[in-house]
């Protein structure tokens, strides 16, 4: 039987965005403040996993060997470095993220039996790297506060209170809304960039978090008059005002999950580009409880 087993690490190191063959303005127009001259730095943390069958020592791998390999070939390399410098990679296609991730696989997977890569650049940005070529995930972590109520339209108030309990109270009740919305996408080789991070973060800015904060949902946001605004129907409508912009930013809407308190969370994958309607019937929201 297969296991995966996850280690940690983490560095701290400088990186600048900035391609000599482009104009100031051009790199500016790209890579905004990230631009600046010598450069900028993050605490990154890192997760290595692995996947294996169990030894007859019932580990996948010995940990103190993992540890040291991961240091040895990337920590120690990177941490109080200036990224694009440090390792060639970096020369060809710029350290973002979802690049350093690629190259850290690069360098671990000769030794390591990986599984996939995932890089913190702060606790509201991360990469995912599983092996592919240049495909790789992006993740952005952003909140909003909405008020809701749970009550079908159509049933009289004993029944909405059989069915949802507290939450169909006739006023209404609030959440801090935290949400992650997952990228899928090509490495450019040059930039390092799956998606232009700005943009990105402009699209969920307008489409989900301005329109949603400091909302009653139900009454606020048109789609909720008939839809009940469970978490489960918040983060489908969420992936449909998603999908498309997304596409247009040269990228592809993977999942976004919902978590609606420490002990509710919800979350929905996107297939292939697909319509509106078929989007409907191919996308059953996984509730996740912890
Ligand atoms: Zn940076
Ligand atoms: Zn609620």
């Amino acid at each position: 039987m297969k296991c995966i087993i996850n280690r940690r690490a983490q560095f701290s190191a400088s990186h600048r965005y900035w391609l000599p063959e482009l104009s100031e303005a051009e790199n500016v127009q790209l890579f905004g403040s990230c631009t600046q001259f010598p450069g900028h730095g993050h605490n990154y943390v890192l997760f290595v996993s692995l996947i294996g069958d169990l030894d007859e020592y019932g580990m996948v791998q010995n940990l103190s060997e993992v540890k040291k390999v991961i240091k040895q070939g990337v920590t120690s390399q990177l941490d109080y470095s200036y990224l694009n410098d440090v390792w060639s990679e970096f020369q060809q296609t710029l350290p973002t993220t979802e690049n350093i991730a690629r190259v850290i696989w690069q360098r671990l997977a000769p030794h390591l039996p990986l599984a996939r890569i995932q890089l913190f650049e702060h606790p509201e940005l991360w990469a995912d790297y599983q092996g592919n070529g240049m495909e790789a995930f992006l993740t952005i972590s952003t909140h909003f506060s909405a008020a809701h109520r749970l009550a079908h339209p159509d049933l009289s108030y004993e029944e909405n209170c059989e069915i949802y309990g507290k939450c169909a109270r006739p006023n209404g009740h609030g959440h801090n809304y935290h949400m992650e919305v997952t990228v899928k996408g090509e490495i450019h080789p040059r930039t390092g960039m799956i998606v232009d991070l700005g943009a990105l973060n402009k699209v969920i800015e307008d489409y989900v978090v301005e329109p949603f904060d400091h909302t009653f949902l139900n009454k606020d946001i048109p789609y909720f008059a008939q839809v009940v605004p469970t978490a489960e129907n918040i983060v489908v409508h969420i992936r449909q005002l998603l999908q498309q912009p997304i596409q247009e930013l040269g990228a592809q809407l993977y999942k976004v999950k919902l978590i609606e308190s420490p002990n509710n969370s919800c979350e929905v994958y996107c297939s292939e580009p697909i319509s509106y309607s078929a989007t409907e019937q191919a996308s059953e929201p996984v509730l996740t409880s912890v």
